[in-house]
């Protein structure tokens, strides 16, 4: 059958801020092409914090990217001798790149997809946990927590303010575990009043109303 000639999956990285997931997309990446496969990379236009058309980790590795307004312009611009496509960020993308995805993968390519599994209030980020149930492959990679030397699951804003993630603004973020994590930062306001983060060992005060 025509199908089984075709090797298309979904790869997922995800994990908090600093948990190197762009880095692991990068080695992925670099191994295919070492193997002499077609990449190519996308990720959301949001997202221009280093350069423009280059995907690029915390340390500097980095390879071409190309960015894109909304996930069905992929299905256009990968090429047909394409054997391998990277998409960074993918948290910032709408629904519509679960669609993207499974539809490379049918026609053969190995998707591997990295992004954010949770917002900074420890919530699910955007199509991400639907992408975590559609791959067949997950890696989820953590950080190390900045209080107490866990691993950190969480992505912790140090001030507060509006939108889920402020893109290019890593120095307002620090890994935290479970624990230690804040859902609800100070705002700016706050701090002008004279109010400072907490930055001692959860003793269970944050932990949400919901789950106590
Ligand atoms: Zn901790």
């Amino acid at each position: 059958m025509f199908h089984r000639s075709l090797h298309g999956f979904i790869e997922v990285v995800c994990g908090s801020m600093f948990s190197g997931k762009t880095e692991e997309l990068v080695r992925r990446v670099k191994r295919a092409q070492f193997g002499r496969l077609k990449v190519q990379v996308f990720k959301p236009k949001i997202d221009n914090r280093y350069s423009d058309d280059h995907v690029q980790s915390h340390d500097a590795n980095r390879v071409q990217s190309i960015p894109v307004d909304h996930a069905k312009e992929i299905l256009e611009l990968v090429d047909d001798n394409t054997r391998v496509v990277g998409i960074d960020e993918a948290q910032f993308f709408d629904d519509g790149i679960i669609d993207v995805c499974n539809k490379l993968a049918y026609r053969g390519i190995r998707v591997i997809v990295a992004g954010l599994d949770m917002d900074f209030r420890g919530q699910p980020f955007g199509p991400m946990p639907k992408l975590l149930a559609i791959a067949e492959s997950v890696t989820k990679l953590s950080a190390i927590c900045v209080v107490c030397g866990s691993p950190a699951s969480r992505s912790q804003r140090m001030v507060g303010g509006e939108g889920l993630v402020a893109v290019g603004a890593n120095e307002m973020y620090e890994a935290r575990c479970r624990f230690c994590h804040e859902p609800n930062p100070i705002t700016l306001a706050q701090l002008s009043t004279g109010l400072s983060s907490s930055t001692q060992p959860n003793t269970g005060s944050t932990i949400p109303a919901d789950y106590v």
